[in-house]
């Protein structure tokens, strides 16, 4: 009995020193998302986290890929990603989408029937998503965040929690753009970039009821919980919070990962720090933080740093570079960030 312990952790012990180090991980020193034939990683505990522009993040996690949204397509001002939609064909098996808003859904419909991936939106999304006839009913699932929502993948599960649209008041977003215009160095569009850009803006048309119902009802959170413990808070637009972001994280001292919003200039960081002390991140990474060049002003990470720094010292705050590999280990909880 006792022998077959030993050998029993001598084969643990073995198998978890065959995995590479979190830096030299391929999966971790590549710039490639895995769901463009980039290397998944080797440790089946390591989580890989790539920002893809706006709110689109990808997750790599054992044999599973998961996209948090699906917005690949840049407008033509804002900064290339280096990666398009066309690139998004190995296995992808879930996409989730935060709300039905172009640019974290134009390409949940072309990837979904790329990959085969499971689609998983709010009920407006959804009816755009199955009027474009690209994804079968089978492999959409429309929620609503209201509890009891979850999908099973490979060591986590994922529970669809309601979130809030983000509020900021329209005159306001108007003297951000009128702003960056001002200073703006990059001269105005060409044809073409007009045409691309007012095709992907009308992509996904809504009606005035369902731009309302949007703000409350439509804008969909998640909440991933793996098996060793870990935990993963992700939504995709500035809130405020909501019941049931308060819901799920009761009980909860906190998570491990928190991809918190960040949007709308100087009214952001107040906003921003109610998530932060509900959700209470080891690590946050931003979304919706993306600078519009040309028509809004970059989101400036310092302050909030320094705010978050100066109420949670313990969090590491990280604005990932596009396709920049952010790996953590789920078990030990070690974070290495790629270059
Ligand atoms: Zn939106």
């Amino acid at each position: 009995m006792l022998l077959t312990a030993l050998f029993v952790l001598a084969s643990a012990l073995g198998a978890r020193a065959q995995y590479p180090s979190l830096d030299q991980e391929p999966a971790c020193r590549s710039l490639l998302p895995t769901a463009a034939g980039g290397p998944r990683p080797q440790n089946p505990d390591v989580a890989v986290l790539r920002f893809l522009g706006v709110a689109n993040y990808e997750l790599a996690y054992r044999d599973t890929v998961v996209l948090l949204d699906a917005g690949i397509e840049t407008l033509s001002w804002w900064e290339p990603s280096g990666v398009t939609p066309e690139m998004m064909t190995k296995d992808v098996d879930a996409i989730l989408v935060g709300h039905a808003h172009g640019e974290h859904l134009w390409d949940a419909p072309y990837i979904g029937e790329q990959t085969g991936a499971l689609v998983v939106a709010d009920p407006i999304a959804t009816r755009w998503i199955r009027g474009t006839g690209r994804v079968d009913d089978a492999r959409m699932k429309t929620v609503k965040g209201l509890g009891g929502e979850t999908f099973r993948f490979n060591g986590f599960s994922v529970e669809a929690v309601l979130g809030h649209h983000n509020i900021v008041p329209d005159e306001y977003m108007q003297k951000d753009r009128a702003a960056a215009a001002a200073v703006a160095l990059k001269g105005g569009l060409t044809p073409e970039q007009q045409a691309h850009d007012r095709r992907l803006g009308g992509m996904v048309p809504t009606t005035p009821d369902e731009r309302t119902r949007l703000i409350t009802e439509g804008t969909i959170a998640y909440f991933l919980a793996f098996d060793n413990g870990f935990t993963i808070f992700y939504t995709d637009s500035a809130g405020p919070t909501t019941d049931a972001e308060r819901r799920i994280m009761q009980g909860r001292p906190n998570v491990d990962i928190g991809f918190i919003p960040y949007y709308g200039g100087e009214l952001a960081i107040p906003i921003t720090m109610d998530y932060i002390r509900l959700f209470k991140p080891h690590v946050m990474l931003p979304t919706h933080h993306d600078g519009h060049r040309n028509r809004m002003l970059d989101m400036p990470m310092g302050p909030l740093g320094l705010a978050i720094r100066d109420e949670f010292p313990r969090t590491t705050a990280i604005a990932p570079l596009l396709r920049v590999p952010v790996c953590i280990n789920t078990a030990t909880r070690e974070l290495y960030v790629g270059n």
